[in-house]
């Protein structure tokens, strides 16, 4: 062979083994996209779906920074997680777009991915916790119905990764994929709460709280922690209906509603019991601070102007009742603690309303000892009653 001839069947040797090593590469891509796919496809909850984009999509391919912002004007997602009892303060690259010109911003997108340099003046606020900041990046809408939802934005310190005109067909892909699996996690947390959420005033309803009571008894068993639940009832709250209207109620309503929640941690329970009634089941909470707590509640109640048009401001005020079980018994009599947890705490209101209203009374703690006996503190005309 002359020696042109070797050196040509060197070169194409070389381009072939180059062109098997991408091939390699792609398959190897691909094998990881399909991972991811299926795991974003088959996330059981809005939060699973969120962590496989953040963390797991990010990892598998190597990217330096990666975020996900959400249009979420009426704080759904925020609640959704809450619920959950997820902080959104442990996930910062879960962002939230909640203002007008935030949302305007998403939705001035280009309805396909945007490559190219970071630009610090339009860039800072898709990257708010990304140090140092990244050279290239990759902006994808998540679109759904010709609107956009939300986008996923790649980050990369190298300065080549993400080029303008480089192919987007993977990542086009990647982003309807996320955008179809939010909003069918989305609607199915949603079908979950309608059953569970009060529609007035947000919060949980009386069927979320029962079925959590059981749970939260069970867990401050399992950990020997103390477990405070408090019941609130408005003072008068029917004179607020006879004098101006029913309507004018119902905004009182939601209002001490959002009201005693912004008090509340996120792993307490609040429910709207029932009418102008609410409940709350405070975790780990021994009897004084859960004082302490609904203390606070009813000053901020009594001392926050109610305003029900230009013209009209009204003052309300709480009637609080307090109890607190020590789960230490056995666990066969946990339906029992929480029958005895809800009704001291309901004894203690009705003990509020008697003596005066506009107050906290406490039914004492509830100590579930072996013996299954009962030695809470008693308030005056209340009978101990023991399923035993
Ligand atoms: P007290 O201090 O003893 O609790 O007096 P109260 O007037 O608050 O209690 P009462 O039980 O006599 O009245 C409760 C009222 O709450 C009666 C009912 O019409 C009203 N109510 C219950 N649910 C709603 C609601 O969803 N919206 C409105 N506007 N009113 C409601
Ligand atoms: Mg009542
Ligand atoms: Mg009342």
């Amino acid at each position: 062979m002359s020696e042109d001839a070797i050196k040509e069947t060197r070169l194409l040797k070389q381009h072939l083994r180059s062109l098997v090593d991408q091939a390699r590469q792609n398959e190897e891509k691909m094998r990881r996209f399909q991972a991811i796919e299926l795991q974003l496809i088959s996330a059981a909850n809005l939060m699973e779906l969120i962590e496989t984009i953040l963390y797991d999509y990010r990892e598998a391919f190597h990217l330096d920074a990666l975020t996900l912002m959400l249009v979420d004007p009426a704080n759904e997602f925020e609640r959704i997680l809450k619920d959950d009892n997820i902080d959104p303060a442990d996930h910062p690259d879960m962002l939230f777009s909640t203002t007008r010109e935030e949302i305007q911003f998403l939705s001035n997108l280009s309805m396909f991915p945007t490559l190219g340099h970071y630009k610090k003046r339009v860039h800072t606020s898709l990257f708010p916790n990304t140090q140092p900041r990244p050279e290239t990046i990759a902006i994808l809408p998540l679109v759904r119905h010709g609107k956009v939802i939300g986008c996923m934005n790649l980050g990369s310190y190298q300065t080549d990764r993400f080029e303008n005109g480089s192919a987007t067909d993977f990542l086009e892909r990647i982003a309807a994929i996320v955008a179809i699996s939010l909003e069918n996690t989305l609607n199915s947390e949603r079908l979950k709460r309608t059953g569970l959420t009060d529609p007035l005033t947000r919060i949980n309803n009386r069927r979320f709280f029962d079925q959590r009571l059981g749970e939260e008894v069970s867990r401050a068993h399992r950990n020997a922690e103390p477990l405070s639940c408090l019941f609130f009832d408005v003072d008068h709250f029917k004179r607020i209906n006879d004098n101006y209207g029913h309507q004018a109620g119902d905004q009182v309503l939601a209002e001490v509603a959002s009201l005693i929640a912004i008090q509340m941690r996120t792993s307490d329970v609040l429910s709207r019991y029932g009418g102008e009634e609410f409940s709350a089941l405070l975790s780990n909470t021994e009897v004084g601070k859960a004082m302490e707590i609904a203390e606070r509640i009813r000053i901020n109640i009594q001392e926050h102007p109610f305003k029900l048009d230009k013209h009209t401001e009204i003052n309300i005020t709480l009637s609080i009742g307090v109890a607190t079980l020590i789960p230490d018994g056995d666990q066969s009599g946990l339906k029992t603690y929480a029958s005895w947890l809800v009704g001291y705490a309901d004894r203690a209101l009705l003990h509020a309303k008697e003596t005066g209203r506009n107050q906290v009374k406490c039914a004492g703690i509830i100590h579930a000892s072996t013996e299954q006996q009962f030695q809470g503190v008693v308030l005056p005309n209340m009978k101990l009653e023991s399923s035993h």
